[in-house]
């Protein structure tokens, strides 16, 4: 795995103003940074974040798409219209996604297929509470999860991006150990390579208040390729301080 990413989730914050002046500091600080950056945005600044990134390094996502083409689903946006405006990536299954709108893992992978069918990478999201990890269900809760949309995806599975969210380390400044992460890492790495011919070549993230104090260590491991970022992405210098990171361990 050569150049980490590292995807900003902005979840629903951010303003005309507020975005541009983000964009404009991420930009900059990215030149001559050996590491990919995107930036995952509130749908209704997709327009105005891809015109402002037009002539950078960032790659810009929505947070959550429709698993449906178009018709009557009312307040959904379709892969299609993500793809009239070169969105590149597309979050699927955030654990706020999960809980919140009661997504379940069919609904994760039937987006995560409409994503790739439309040239949109999906960046899928697994994770375990703490109450399922407390009880050492960790590794068969990630496992179903990404399972099921290995089943959907079948042997496009190899296209999308893997995002392991321990759901308590999201926005609460807990933080999985760096070899806590690697064994989830790895465990879903090996479950890849039953689906896909180069399990390698899957980026895997690492998500939950990952910031410019841990990135680092995180980033070491083998099987982290980089990070999905809430909090630290909508400060530029916390932001570029883990892009700097994963960059000087580009390999
Ligand atoms: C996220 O929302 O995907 C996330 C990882 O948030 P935070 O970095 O704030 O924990």
């Amino acid at each position: 795995m050569s150049k980490k990413l590292i995807a900003g989730n902005w979840k629903m914050n951010g303003d005309l103003a507020s975005n541009q002046a983000l964009l404009e500091q991420i930009a900059k600080g990215l030149v001559g940074l050996n590491a990919h950056a995107a930036v995952c945005v509130p749908a209704i600044y997709l327009a105005q974040v891809q015109a402002l990134c037009a002539n950078t390094e960032i790659a810009v996502g929505a947070q959550d798409m429709s698993q449906h083409n178009s018709g009557a689903y009312t307040g959904e946006i379709s892969a299609n219209m993500l793809k009239e405006l070169n969105v590149r990536y597309a979050i699927v299954g955030h654990s706020e996604r999960r809980q919140y709108h009661f997504e379940s893992d069919q609904t994760v992978a039937a987006k995560a297929k409409q994503a790739l069918a439309n040239g949109i990478t999906p960046i899928v999201c697994v994770g375990e509470t703490l109450a399922e990890r407390q009880a050492g269900q960790t590794q068969e809760v990630v496992k179903r999860q990404l399972s099921v949309v290995i089943h959907e995806l079948a042997h496009c599975a190899g296209e999308i991006v893997l995002a392991y969210e321990p759901v308590w380390a999201i926005g609460t400044g807990l933080t999985a150990t760096p070899e806590q992460a690697q064994e989830v890492h790895a465990s879903l790495r090996a479950q890849l390579a039953l689906a896909v011919k180069h399990p390698e070549r899957v980026k895997i993230l690492y998500g939950g208040s990952m910031n410019a104090s841990n990135a680092a260590q995180l980033l070491a491991q083998t099987d982290i390729d980089g990070g999905l970022i809430g909090g630290a992405s909508l400060k530029a210098p916390d932001f570029l301080a883990i892009l700097g990171a994963a960059s000087a361990l580009a390999k």
